[in-house]
């Protein structure tokens, strides 16, 4: 039997509470073996569908990965895409703002990081972290934003989220938002792991203590960002996240699905292309007029006649605000954080 997914879906049409939410179901699966068996069958369906995404050229994927600390959203990003072309996705992790970022709008810096046309992205954290720490702490308040303290502060940025988010998806930008819901006594066995494990030790933070003695605000700030986020074009998936093997096929199977629906395909070559392919072809038999050919390829871009072309992501990468070389596709801004490849 495969994986029960339709369950985790917020859209809009339905309220999420964690009162009922069973973080450790195992999602209709027969155990974590059938589970990693299901995983193997999946990972080659991704990488053949991302081939296809930066084939076309045509759309992106974002997608958003929030979590409370030790919630596996590393493991997930390595173990989900791992195999999949790392030209092809860009991972960004999104830390505590810097300087020049606060003196932006919050939105400036997670727009540089959406995914050109072609390219999957995944955030690592999000803007969602500030109707999250941003709600719990008050932060907007503390960096004296107008508005802040306010009771209609939060409506008004769940609502930019929503129009940012909308505005996204009308221009070819795809969006999953993942929440990967681990229990408290989860979170509490991985953190202690952390300390025990001394290739984990690197891991561990004091602050994550901090923020575990407001488990219950950020547990409400969660459920009100999900509830007032959650859209038909930018939906919310709840992840149930004490067993990794699970959660890590529940995401797998929400990107087949959404790949199937975004049917991106390798760019046709129509028969004018198709004659200069095979031009180019005869050009290329050993001892026929070699020289000729060497300029065919690149004057007419054969394979750029009929498609979209693969030149799309390479050439519009977003600015490194870092530094680092803008010409790559793989690791990219730094946003009080990293951007590295997946998988890698
Ligand atoms: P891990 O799960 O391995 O601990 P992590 O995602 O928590 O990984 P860290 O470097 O430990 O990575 O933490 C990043 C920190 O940056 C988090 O505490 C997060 O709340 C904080 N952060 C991210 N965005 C913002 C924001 N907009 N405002 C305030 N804090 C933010
Ligand atoms: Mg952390």
């Amino acid at each position: 039997m495969g994986i029960e997914i339709g369950k985790l879906k917020f859209d809009g049409s339905r309220k999420f509470d964690m009162k009922g939410f069973d973080t450790a179901d195992n999602l209709g699966v027969d155990g974590k073996q059938k589970g990693q068996e299901l995983l193997e069958e999946y990972r080659p369906q991704l990488v053949e569908w991302q081939s296809k995404l930066y084939a076309d050229g045509g759309r992106s994927l974002l997608i958003i990965f929030q979590a409370m600390d030790a919630a596996g959203k590393d493991g997930m990003i390595n173990h989900v895409f791992s195999g999949v072309n790392p030209q092809g996705v860009q991972v960004t992790s999104f830390k505590q703002p810097s300087k020049p970022e606060l003196a932006h709008d919050y939105l400036w810096r997670i727009h540089q990081a959406v995914p050109p046309k072609g390219m999957i992205g995944i955030f690592n954290r999000s803007h969602y972290e500030d109707v999250l720490v941003g709600k719990v702490l008050d932060l907007p308040k503390a960096y004296g934003l107008p508005g802040a303290g306010k009771a209609k502060f939060w409506d008004m940025r769940y609502r930019q989220i929503s129009d940012f988010e909308r505005m996204l998806t009308e221009n070819g930008t795809a969006v999953l938002k993942f929440f990967l819901h681990v229990s408290k006594e989860e979170q509490r066995k991985r953190l202690l792991s952390r300390l025990d494990d001394k290739s984990k030790n690197w891991k561990f933070e004091t602050g994550d203590l901090t923020t575990r003695e407001d488990w219950d605000a950020y547990m409400k700030a969660y459920k009100d960002a999900i509830n007032r986020t959650a859209t038909p074009f930018a939906p919310w998936y709840v992840i149930p996240a004490d067993k990794k093997w699970a959660a890590r096929l529940a995401v797998a199977k929400i990107l087949l699905d959404t790949f199937e629906d975004m049917k991106p395909k390798y760019p046709e070559i129509g028969k004018a292309g198709r004659k200069q392919l095979e031009e180019c072809r005869s050009a290329l038999q050993p001892g026929k007029g070699e020289g000729k050919a060497k300029e065919t390829p690149k004057d007419t871009q054969p394979t750029k006649v009929e498609g979209k072309g693969k030149e799309t992501p390479k050439d519009t990468q977003p600015a490194e605000a870092g530094g680092k070389d803008p010409g790559k596709a793989t690791d990219v801004t730094a946003t009080s954080g990293s951007q590295t490849s997946a998988g890698a």
